[in-house]
């Protein structure tokens, strides 16, 4: 009979699953449920950008970062700005990655009947076992990967609330999506068809980014929260990946103390509900309150860079927080009025 139950095999989960085993527990004590994805990757969601941290994460349950990234770009446009990202961002083979974590795992479809001490809430968007939030906000997002005549550089056009971006993968592929507060669906799929154009599409999905930060409690009964399914994505980047993987860590580390668990996610990404606070501000009243020098700071620790005055006047960076902050607050040029000036440039 299993003990637990991981409900949901995407990164937390299965991040969490491989720590599990490698910390001596014995498979046959988890059972670890996931009804998989239709997508053409056979992940959902398939955002595969993240920051230099993912290269500890994945050492750390002896697995070699090299074999997952697929693309490290030099350079970064913001809008059609140019800044430098000297491989601060880079983008995964995510399927590989988890394909790997859940090595000697049966997955099974639903859960089983068996009666367990502890469920796992790893099912993200869901929330399927810890129940809704009744202040949650969930961003739809569509996105498609393509194959350009050339390898594409990374590129974010922030909007009013939310950004389309191109993630380069592997050879000339990337990931052309778009997540807004801003435009309808029909809108999101235009600007994804302009930024794709003469493009060959491989395939596509939809999917939704939690912009609520961390949902407390993230321990209810005998279930607990970890990743998405926690709110643990950052509202203003929609980054989840790293704060996915490094949730299931904190959870292994107060497996048996709830209160120590949620002090410590509160720690490493209680700020997410300050990030969350201006996405609501900026949707609510149109203005957009960035001046927070605590929060710049903690951007630079969420890409693994050390918070040193070297690194504040560091100008790619900088000039991608400021570019950002610049296109947002002043509302320009608009996403469309980008897409001309890149087609012109
Ligand atoms: C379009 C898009 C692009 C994104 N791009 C990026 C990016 O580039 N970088 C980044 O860091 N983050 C990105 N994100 C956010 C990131 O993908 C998520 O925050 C992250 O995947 C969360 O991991 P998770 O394991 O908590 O949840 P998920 O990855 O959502 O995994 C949840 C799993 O639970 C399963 N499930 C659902 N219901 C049940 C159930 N009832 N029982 C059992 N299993 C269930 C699902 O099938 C899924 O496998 C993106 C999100 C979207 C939507």
């Amino acid at each position: 009979m299993p003990k637990i139950r991981i409900a949901g095999a995407g990164i937390a989960g299965s991040y969490l699953w491989r720590l599990l085993t490698r910390k001596g527990m014995s498979p046959n004590d988890i059972e670890i449920v996931d009804p998989g994805s239709k997508t053409h990757c056979g992940i959902t969601p398939c955002g595969f950008a993240i920051t230099r941290q993912f290269y500890p994460l994945c050492r750390e349950v002896g697995l070699d970062p090299q074999k997952y990234v697929v693309s490290i770009p030099g350079r970064s446009y913001q809008g059609n700005i140019r800044v430098r990202a000297k491989g601060y961002v880079l983008s995964i083979d995510k399927p590989a990655f988890i394909r790997d974590l859940l090595e000697g795992a049966k997955v099974l479809p639903s859960p089983s009947s068996a009666t367990v001490a502890r469920i796992i809430d790893a099912t993200g968007n869901e929330r399927a076992h810890i129940g809704p939030h009744s202040s949650d906000r969930l961003a739809p997002c569509i996105q498609r990967k393509v194959e350009f005549s050339k390898p594409a550089p990374i590129r974010q056009l922030p909007h009013h609330v939310g950004f389309a971006w191109v993630i380069p993968l592997e050879g000339n592929c990337a990931h052309v999506g778009i997540g807004s507060y801003t435009y309808d669906i029909e809108t999101m799929k235009g600007i994804v068809a302009e930024l794709t154009e003469g493009t060959k599409t491989i395939c596509s999905c939809r999917g939704y980014i939690r912009v609520t930060g961390p949902i407390l409690p993230l321990v209810r009964d005998n279930v607990w929260a970890v990743g998405e399914a926690g709110g643990l994505v950052d509202p203003l980047t929609g980054s989840g990946m790293v704060p996915a993987m490094v949730s299931a860590k904190l959870l292994t580390e107060h497996w048996d103390d709830p209160a120590g668990y949620e002090a410590a996610v509160m720690r490493e990404y209680g700020w997410f509900r300050e990030t969350q606070e201006i996405v609501r501000t900026l949707l609510e009243t149109n203005e957009f309150k960035f001046w927070n020098f605590r929060l710049w700071k903690k951007y630079l620790e969420f890409s693994d860079l050390d918070p040193s005055i070297a690194n504040l006047m560091n100008p790619g960076l900088m000039g991608t927080l400021l570019v950002n902050t610049a296109l947002t607050l002043f509302q320009l040029p608009s996403v469309f009025q980008l897409l001309r000036s890149m087609k012109r440039s």
